[in-house]
């Protein structure tokens, strides 16, 4: 039996809008792969529910590819990157990292306490895992634009552009 939390989502899926069914991927891959046609858009975000990519860019459905995970950070984000790289021709990533993110409330050093008490015969892999703490939102914003401009898997022409997001008045500062 799912919990009544699933049960909620399930019956709020069954009222999902046919009429707004997407275009399929292949005929969006063959349109982003023509020579001089437009290039795909990657937006990596927190995966914080309050913090909503399609809700503070208003997105259309196909307009943007969205990336979500603890803090928005571009390490973890990096195997998607290029996989949608090869399906979606990436043009333009745009990084969000947020103010009052839970990454800047929860150290690396929490994380790696909490899962060597779960998993102690683990303990020397924990050490060496980075779960993308944040100490300042515009220096991790910073950082992360450099790991992926300086990325080999990626395309040397991709325009990579950071910005933080003030989460109560919903407004993007460009962060260079
Ligand atoms: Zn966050």
């Amino acid at each position: 039996m799912p919990s009544d939390k699933v049960s909620s989502l399930l019956e709020r899926n069954r009222n999902f809008n046919v009429a707004l069914a997407p275009p399929y991927a292949a005929d969006i891959s063959r349109k982003l792969h023509s020579p001089g046609g437009p290039r795909g858009t990657v937006i990596i975000s927190c995966s914080d529910p309050r913090v909503i990519p399609e809700q503070y860019f208003n997105l259309g459905r196909g307009e943007a590819a969205v990336i979500r995970n603890a803090g928005g950070r571009a390490s973890d984000a990096i195997r998607s990157l290029a996989a949608l790289d090869a399906i979606a021709n990436i043009g333009t990533v745009i990084i969000v990292h947020h103010t009052d993110c839970g990454m800047t409330h929860m150290p690396d050093a929490g994380v790696r306490k909490m899962l060597k008490e779960r998993a102690p015969e683990l303990s020397e892999e924990i050490d060496g895992m980075q779960f993308g703490e944040i100490t300042d939102v515009d220096e991790s914003i910073r950082e992360d634009v450099a790991f992926l401009r300086k990325s080999p898997l990626l395309s040397r022409d991709l325009d990579i552009l950071g910005y933080s997001l003030d989460m109560h008045s919903g407004r993007l500062t460009e962060v260079e």
